[in-house]
C-alpha cells in the first residue's frame, strides 16, 4: 500500500487563519450527557494545535443518522460541545450554521452543529462544500472514521477550500497504517474475527497476500471451520462462502481450532460447553474458540513482528464465550509486535479486556480501517494527497 504525500496541520502556518476542522465527535449520548469522549480526546491534538497557533478555530462533525437537512435535537453536539468545553477549559459556542463561522475570534473555538442537518451532505453537493469551504482559510481533515465516504464535510470541502491539510490523528492512522501495510516486520500474524466473512471477504483476500498467517475467529471461523470438513452445528456461518474460504485458506495459512466453546441457544445465560472440533452437535452453536486452542494461538503470536487485529474471536459481549478474545488480546498486548487493532467491536473488546496500553496503535476507524487494509483510497484521503502535491 502506498499513501499518497499529506501535508499535516504541522506544514501549515495557521497563524491569523479561519481554520475548519473535520472530526469525528460521533460519539454516545445518554439524557443529553457523552457517555464516552475517547473520540473528543483523541480529536483534541489537533484542536489545541490550531488555538494554540492562533487561529480562529471551528471544529464541525457528524452526530448519528438523523434524516437529512432536519433539525433533531436527539442528534444535536450540544452535549459535546459542553463536553469540549470542559476539556479545553474555554466556553466553546454551538454554531447553527456554516455562516455563524464569521464570530469566532483568533484563539477562540465553536463546535458546528451535526453536518448532517445541512442538505447535502452526503451526497458532497457542490453547494455546501462551497459553503464550508468559503468559512475557512485552511480546511483540516482530522475524521479517520468517516475518510472512507465522499461527503460535503469530508471530500468536497477538501476540494474547494482556500487550503486543506490532515489533522494530527488522521496523520497518526495513515502512519500506523503505513507501517503496518506497506513494509510489515515479518512474521506479520493478521487477526481478523467478527460475524461475517461476506463483511471481511476483501480483508481476508488482501491479507492472504501480506501476513505469513491469519488466526480467524468468530464466526467467520465457522465458515473456515465448516470448510475443512467439520460438522458446525446450528452455529452461525455461510455456507455460499465455502469454496471461497477454501480457496484462501489455500493461499495463507489459517489455523483451524482444536476445541471450541458450545452453547445450545444464543443467549447471554447459556452454559458455555468445551468440545473437541470433531465433536459439536447437531444442536450445537459455536460461540468461541476452547481453552487449549486459546493458549496455542496466543503463544503462535510469541515470533511475531506485527499483529493486526480485527475483530472478536468469540460472542464476547457473553462473559462466557469472551474467553478466546480475552486470551488472544491480552497476548497482543504481551507481545513485542508492532501491533495495530480497530474496529467498533474490536475497540470495545479492547476496552473489556483493559489491554490498551499493551497495544501500539488503537486505530478509530470502522469501516475506513477495512477499506484502508482492503488496499483501497480513502476519497478524503485521496483529495488531500491532491492539495498537498
Ligand atoms: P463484526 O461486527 O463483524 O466484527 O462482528 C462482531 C460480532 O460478531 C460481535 O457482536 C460478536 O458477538 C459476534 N460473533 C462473534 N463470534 C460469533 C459466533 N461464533 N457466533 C455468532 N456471533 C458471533
Amino acid at each position: 500500500m502506498q499513501l499518497p504525500f499529506i501535508r499535516s496541520v504541522r506544514d501549515v502556518d495557521l497563524r491569523k487563519q479561519r481554520v475548519l476542522i473535520r472530526a469525528d465527535l460521533n460519539v454516545p449520548i445518554k439524557e443529553g450527557v457523552v457517555v464516552s469522549d475517547a473520540r473528543i480526546t483523541a480529536s483534541l491534538a489537533t484542536i489545541k494545535a490550531a488555538v494554540d497557533a492562533g487561529a480562529s478555530v471551528v471544529v464541525m462533525s457528524h452526530l448519528g443518522r438523523p434524516s437529512e437537512g432536519v433539525y433533531a435535537e436527539e442528534f444535536s453536539l450540544a452535549p459535546v460541545a459542553h463536553r469540549l468545553g470542559q476539556l479545553l477549559s474555554r466556553n466553546v459556542p454551538l454554531l447553527a450554521q456554516p455562516e455563524d463561522c464569521a464570530g469566532i475570534g483568533f484563539g477562540e473555538v465553536g463546535l458546528l452543529e451535526n453536518v448532517r442537518f445541512l442538505a447535502g451532505e452526503k451526497a458532497n453537493s457542490a453547494e455546501l462544500s462551497r459553503r464550508l469551504a468559503d468559512q475557512c482559510d485552511v480546511f483540516v481533515m482530522d475524521a479517520f472514521g468517516t475518510a472512507h465516504r465522499a461527503h460535503a464535510s469530508t471530500h468536497g470541502v477538501a476540494e474547494l477550500a482556500r487550503d486543506a491539510c490532515a489533522g494530527l490523528l488522521l496523520d497518526a492512522e495513515l502512519k500506523a497504517f503505513q507501517q503496518t501495510l506497506r513494509a510489515p516486520k515479518k512474521p506479520m500474524v493478521a487477526i481478523i474475527g467478527g460475524a461475517k466473512v461476506s463483511t471481511k471477504l476483501e480483508v481476508l483476500g488482501s491479507l492472504a497476500d501480506i501476513a505469513d498467517r491469519i488466526i480467524v475467529g468468530g464466526g467467520i471461523a465457522n465458515t473456515f471451520i465448516a470448510a475443512a470438513g467439520y460438522a458446525i452445528g446450528k452455529s452461525l456461518y455461510e455456507p455460499e462462502l465455502l469454496e471461497v474460504a477454501k480457496t484462501i485458506a489455500s493461499r495463507v495459512e489459517i489455523p483451524i481450532p482444536v476445541d471450541v466453546m458450545v452453547g445450545k441457544v444464543f443467549d447471554e445465560a447459556t452454559p458455555a460447553i468445551v468440545k473437541a472440533i470433531g465433536d459439536v452437535a447437531a444442536d450445537e452453536m459455536i460461540m468461541d474458540i476452547g481453552p487449549v486452542t486459546a493458549r496455542a494461538w496466543a503463544d503462535s503470536l510469541l515470533d511475531a513482528q506485527t499483529i493486526m487485529w480485527n475483530g472478536p474471536l468469540g460472542v464476547f459481549e457473553f462473559d462466557q464465550f469472551g474467553e478466546g478474545t480475552r486470551i488472544l488480546a491480552q497476548a497482543i498486548a504481551d507481545s513485542s509486535a508492532y501491533s495495530i487493532a480497530g474496529g467498533g467491536d474490536t475497540l470495545a473488546a479492547v476496552d473489556k479486556y483493559s489491554v490498551t496500553n499493551g497495544i501500539s496503535y488503537i486505530s478509530t476507524g470502522g469501516g475506513a480501517f477495512l477499506e484502508l487494509v482492503e488496499g483501497k483510497v480513502l476519497p478524503a484521503v485521496e483529495v488531500l494527497g491532491r492539495r498537498s502535491a
